[in-house]
């Protein structure tokens, strides 16, 4: 693909399921802005829509379409936490605990807030599975299990046994899991346009179609498209794993990619065999499975591959396997639909919120936890914007770990690292 080269939405369910597609101009001309945000993605949307909300006039530039990239593919799953959470957590000290463990779950709050303020359709369910495939996973979920006592998280949350997680989910592939309904599912691509829309409502400008090729630094950054200029105070760089501009963000992320199958709408026996309680269900490896069910009534199944292409049968044909290994019950049912997208991962697996210079802020690399991550990213640099940098500082403190050669031998390091990763996963 050419980066510069503007792109419809991908081939997925959601966009098959929009409902209201975006048209936003391309960007034109020399404009001003207080804040130039760079993509429209959750990151990019949801700090254009907190700074909307306090004022701040806010142009929104986006190479493709709201939701192009993964914040519009995704697997849909709210899953509380943010990624490298010990590394984090290490490397701030004590007394930050209920610092850490409020952002955990911050970015699920302001996603209820806004369905909920501006009235977005985007199927949001309650409702959580972390499933354990060895002992070990199961440890971990106890450990989890005590911090939500310890912290009094208000949602429902408990262990499940072999035999009622196969109830659950009707498959025996798990040995346990822990149930959370504070975690959910929703669809990502009509979140993001019913945010972008929000967003609009309050004053925020978007374009589209407009592949940001340069940025002049400087007391006034300006922003550069092919046809146009968003001359601002400050610029937010929410390109995440698709951000082509800055060589010294490249070199930090490693681009991980992700697939998804959707079958056809499953019949009422199906439903009711494989999800009855429509929760959203996630293994924790690296190389990982996930999956849920649509609004209407598709199995979701998702995992990483060592694959880098977007050819459906590809796609299906690394995904199919996997799918009907925990549900061989499927084996009739048509795939309508395959799609990927591409996640920024960390060295550390700490999300990267820091600045290149005075006013332009950047924020990527949720290692996986996107939906809620993102949320809360976009409050963080909203308010590093409006100079409260508390929450900013505490990522913007860890040094990123630099990846010599991450972009120009993406492939062949991807490869590399989803390799190591099956191992460790195995052990
Ligand atoms: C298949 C898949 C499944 C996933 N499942 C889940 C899940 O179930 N739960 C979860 O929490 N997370 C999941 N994730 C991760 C999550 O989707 C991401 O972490 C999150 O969406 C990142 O959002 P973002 O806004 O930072 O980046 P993106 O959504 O990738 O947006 C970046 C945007 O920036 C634009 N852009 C880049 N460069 C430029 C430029 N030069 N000029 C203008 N625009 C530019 C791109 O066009 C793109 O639209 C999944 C990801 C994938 C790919």
């Amino acid at each position: 693909m050419n980066e510069t080269q503007p792109q419809q939405h991908t081939g997925s369910y959601y966009a098959a399921t929009l409902n209201q597609p975006t048209k936003y101009p391309s960007l034109k001309g020399e404009q001003s802005a207080d804040v130039c945000v760079i993509g429209a993605g959750f990151t990019g949307v949801s700090t254009a829509l907190h700074l909307a909300e306090r004022g701040y006039n806010v142009h929104v530039v986006e190479a493709n379409r709201v939701g192009w990239g993964a914040s519009g593919r995704n697997g849909g799953q709210m899953i509380g936490g943010i990624s490298g959470e010990s590394t984090l957590a290490s490397s701030l000290g004590k007394n930050i605990d209920q610092m850490v463990w409020d952002m955990r779950w911050a970015g699920h709050e302001i996603i209820r807030e806004r369905v909920a303020t501006y009235g977005i359709q985007c199927d949001l369910k309650a409702g959580y599975l972390d499933v354990a495939i060895k002992k070990r996973h199961l440890d971990s979920f106890e450990k989890d299990l005590d911090a939500l006592e310890k912290f009094d998280f208000p949602h429902e949350f408990r262990m499940l046994s072999k035999a009622e997680t196969a109830d659950t989910i009707g498959t025996d592939a798990y040995i346990g899991a822990l149930l959370n309904m504070g975690n959910g599912h929703v669809h990502p691509l009509n979140l993001c346009i019913g945010e972008a829309l929000a967003a609009e409502s309050v004053g925020a400008t978007f374009y589209e179609q407009s592949p940001v090729l340069n940025i002049e630094h400087g007391n006034k950054p300006k922003v550069i498209t092919t046809y146009g200029s968003v001359s601002a105070d400050f610029v937010v760089l929410a390109g995440n794993a698709y951000h082509f501009l800055e060589p010294k963000l490249r070199g930090i992320l490693f681009p991980v990619h992700s697939f998804i199958l959707a079958t056809e709408p499953l019949p009422e026996d199906l439903v009711k065999f494989v999800n009855p309680k429509d929760l959203a269900v996630c293994d924790p490896n690296f190389v990982l499975e996930y999956f849920r069910l649509s609004a209407d009534k598709r199995l979701l199944f998702g995992g990483r591959c060592n694959y880098s292409g977007s050819d459906p049968q590809v796609i299906r044909r690394n995904l199919l396997p996997r799918m009907l290994k925990i549900y061989p019950e499927l084996n009739d049912v048509k795939i309508d639909y395959a799609w990927g997208g591409t996640i920024g991962v960390t060295v550390n697996r700490v999300p990267q919120l820091g600045r290149l210079s005075p006013n332009i802020f950047y924020s990527q690399g949720y290692s996986g936890h996107g939906v809620n991550v993102t949320h809360l990213a976009g409050q963080i640099m909203a308010d590093a914007v409006a100079g409260t940098l508390e929450r900013f500082d505490l990522f913007a403190n860890i040094k990123p770990v630099r990846i010599p050669g991450a972009y120009t031998f993406g492939k062949q390091m991807v490869a590399l690292g989803m390799f190591y990763y099956q191992l460790k996963d195995r052990l």
